[in-house]
This record gives structure tokens, C-alpha cells and sequence, in this order.
């Protein structure tokens, strides 16, 4: 079994402790450490829908300042008021369209327009082709008012709030972060992403079957955030799976083992799927330390 690793909680913001603690340290490798650099908080890991302790996917990053949302699934805007203030939020970045990963955007649109204040400055939200139009549509209760169509009701519309931006394979800046977007194994277009900052690398899965290229992406990452979706009970189930869908913990473990990361955060993690038995099967693929996400904890790259 591998190292186990302590997620810190960050329920209290203020005083996140700027650690991230091996259980029992891997002999030779540095005590991971001290002053955070770019701070990751888990805001929703449930997998494929909220579940009864977690909203869908959502990760806060932040680094000198800039606060970046990795994903809005279904009901992760709740939760992230608990770590930051709503409009301080300064991008959006959306691995995909499946509604577990990104309807809240609908929500926190709603949000900047109609503060007491006026609306809120535009901010950017980076996700792939078609998203303001498919989020527009989900937020407009007479489509034909996203769609600027004469007789539509009154309604604000997405491009209101946010100013879209279309990712594409390869290495976009976002505020101080280098984030390198890579498409994975999905039925719709999907990307993972690298975020890098002052040395320090962050690989996340998004959705994915499993890819050479998310071990392309997460190569010698100090963490891999990674989706475990599946849980087969046994090897004739786990043949049975669908393909190009999601991985097992298993597969998300070899894929960290074969990308030679640091650390693995097991996430998007399915509420009808024993977390522990997952956490065991990653383990079995995975030498380094690793860890359930869980939402309110957070780890630090130092
Ligand atoms: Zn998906």
C-alpha cells in the first residue's frame, strides 16, 4: 500500500495551513512543505453528479492573488462562497460540457448581473468550442433571447457576465499560471490541464478513458489530480466497462506510476462507489503518496 497523504482542510480560510503533510514521508523524499506558491482547493470532486457530501467537480486556484475556478458542476457555486468571495473570482476555466462540470456557470452569471450593485465586470471563462453558446442556452428560459431572435422575452444572457474564450491544445497564459490544455479520451471534447507556476506543476485529469496523453500531460507533475469513476469489483467487470468513458483507480494509478508524478489526489469519485476500496486499488498501481479528495480540503505547491 502506498504512502497516505493528509489533505489540510481549509474550511477556515484564513488560516489554511500552508502544508501538505505525508502521513510517512517516501525515505528520500523532501518533507512537502512550507510557503505556499499556488494553493489548491478542492471545492466538489463528486463524480458525474453532486452527491450527498459533495458538490460536482470544481477546484479553486490561486497563485500572487489571482483566483481561478478549474471546472462549475452542479451546485459547486454554493461551496465556493465558503472559500472565496464571489467576485473576486478573476477566470474560469472549463475542462468540459457535461453538466457536471460546468452548469453553475449558469448560476454565476446570474450572480454578477443582477448584483445589488450592478453587474459585475466581465470576466473570462475558457472552455471548448460552443460553450457560450450551450450555457447560454441552458441559462435562457426562451432560447430564442440567447440567440438575439426578434419576439424573444427579456433576459440577460450569458455574454453578459462572462467573455468566452475557446481553448485549443496548447499552452495558454492565465494570469500568472502557464496552463497547457490537452484533449482526452471522452465522448465529447474534453481537456485536461497543466497548470505550472515558479516551477511547481499541477496535472488534472478532467474526464477521461484512459490516454497516453494524460500521461503526456502530468509528466514528473508534483501533483496528479486525477479522475477514478470506475470501481469494478473484479477483472470480468472491469473488461465489461465502457471504453473511452472514465478510468478505475487502478488505471488512474498507472497512469500517475507511468508519468512519474509526485503525488495522486483521487477524484471525480462516484457516490455509489466504496471510496476506500478505491483508494486501496490506486495503491496497488501507485508507489508515491496519495489521497481521496474530499471537498473543503486543499493542498499547496511550495
Ligand atoms: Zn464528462
Amino acid at each position: 500500500m502506498a504512502t497516505l497523504l493528509r489533505l489540510v482542510p481549509c474550511t477556515d480560510h484564513s488560516a489554511f495551513p500552508m502544508i501538505l503533510v505525508d502521513a510517512r514521508p517516501c525515505p528520500g523524499r523532501r518533507p512537502r512543505v512550507a510557503w505556499g506558491i499556488v494553493r489548491i482547493t478542492i471545492i466538489g470532486c463528486s463524480g458525474s453528479f453532486p452527491g450527498p457530501d459533495s458538490p460536482a467537480s470544481c477546484y479553486l486556484v490561486e497563485a500572487e492573488g489571482f483566483r481561478l475556478l478549474i471546472d462549475l458542476g452542479s451546485g459547486a457555486l454554493s461551496a465556493v462562497q465558503r472559500h472565496a468571495d464571489l467576485y473576486k473570482i478573476d477566470a474560469v476555466c472549463l475542462s468540459h460540457l457535461h453538466a457536471d462540470h460546468c452548469l453553475d456557470v449558469c448560476d454565476y452569471s446570474v450572480a454578477r448581473t443582477y448584483h445589488p450593485d450592478g453587474p459585475m465586470p466581465r470576466i473570462p471563462v475558457y472552455g471548448p468550442t460552443q460553450a457560450a453558446v450551450r450555457l447560454g442556452r441552458a441559462l435562457a428560459a426562451d432560447p430564442a433571447a440567447q440567440d438575439g431572435r426578434p419576439g424573444a422575452a427579456p433576459g440577460h444572457g450569458i455574454t453578459d457576465a462572462f467573455s468566452f474564450v475557446t481553448i485549443t491544445p496548447g499552452v495558454t497564459e492565465i494570469g500568472p499560471l502557464r496552463v497547457t490544455a490537452a484533449h482526452m479520451n471522452h465522448p465529447v471534447e474534453t481537456f485536461g490541464f497543466r497548470l505550472e507556476h515558479a516551477g511547481r506543476a499541477l496535472a488534472y485529469s478532467a474526464d477521461t478513458g484512459p490516454t497516453e496523453a494524460l500521461v503526456d500531460l502530468a509528466r514528473d507533475a508534483d501533483v496528479l489530480l486525477c479522475e477514478a469513476s470506475f470501481a469494478p469489483p473484479d477483472d470480468a467487470s472491469a473488461a465489461a466497462l465502457p471504453q473511452g468513458l472514465h478510468l478505475t483507480a487502478r488505471q488512474a494509478g498507472q497512469h500517475a506510476a507511468r508519468a512519474g508524478v509526485g503525488q495522486l489526489v483521487l477524484t471525480h469519485l462516484v457516490p455509489w462507489n466504496d471510496k476506500n476500496a478505491s483508494l486501496e486499488e490506486a495503491g496497488q498501481a501507485f508507489g508515491g503518496p496519495l489521497a481521496l479528495a474530499a471537498p473543503g480540503l486543499g493542498f499547496v505547491l511550495d
